[in-house]
């Protein structure tokens, strides 16, 4: 699969897993001609996103291919890809539960699955601003947040996250999301009692989340987000 196609599928997958905030937020892969970035283009849903839909965008934010401006933060994609030549696929979402959590200023427990995905680590949270992140300055300090996490909260605004596969990436928005969600549920019934001690959480994120299972959950939102 191309880059193109993969910018695509992630998009997609995004829209299948609850992500949508209308036409705001993006997924983004690296082109392997080392160009820039495959990004999905201002003005639509993860869901509509198709082949005429896309960008790519130069390391310095120009439009390579495609049509219009990009994105206003196409810098956190940007600047994570530069910072990490290891990554090949970064995620940013207003997902509405990280938002919600974030909100609250209090450790994200591995109390599940997804919470593991942190391995009883906080997750990091990016404080500089709560506004857009719209310049290449913003954009390395968002990534210096990040540092090699899987994910981060992006209070007042969202989540970002990152991996070697466009698979990994999108999970790891997903799963943050979703511990989100869960802990919130929790919080909300009552004191939390209970969760894995840091050994059980480590081990929990090697076991619930090698790269098998993620590409298998992607491959999943993608069937159920359908094909453009
Ligand atoms: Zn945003």
């Amino acid at each position: 699969m191309t880059a193109r196609d993969l910018a695509i599928a992630a998009n997609r997958a995004l829209a299948a897993a609850g992500q949508s905030d209308m036409v705001w937020g993006h997924a983004a892969v690296r082109d392997p001609d080392g160009r820039g970035i495959w990004i999905k283009a201002p003005g639509w849903g993860f869901e509509e996103i198709d082949a005429d839909r896309m960008q790519l965008v130069s390391w310095t934010a120009g439009v390579l291919e495609g049509d219009g401006e990009p994105h206003k933060e196409c810098h956190i994609h940007l600047e994570i890809l530069r910072r990490r030549p290891e990554l090949h696929c970064t995620v940013h979402s207003h997902a509405h539960s990280a938002v919600a959590f974030a909100a609250l200023a209090t450790p994200l427990l591995p109390i599940s699955h997804e919470g593991a995905l942190f391995g009883g680590e906080d997750v990091p949270r990016f404080a500089l601003t709560g506004g857009l992140v719209r310049s290449p300055e913003l954009g390395r300090a968002l990534a210096e947040t990040l540092g090699a996490a899987p994910a981060a909260l992006m209070p007042k605004h969202g989540l970002v996250a990152a991996g070697t596969s466009a698979e990994a990436a999108v999970m790891h928005a997903v799963l943050l999301d979703r511990a989100c969600r869960t802990q919130l549920a929790a919080m909300a019934a009552g004191p939390i009692r209970v969760w894995s001690d840091d050994a059980e959480a480590a081990a929990k994120r090697d076991e619930c989340w090698p790269g098998a299972q993620l590409d298998a959950g992607f491959a999943y939102l993608v069937r159920k987000g359908g094909r453009p």
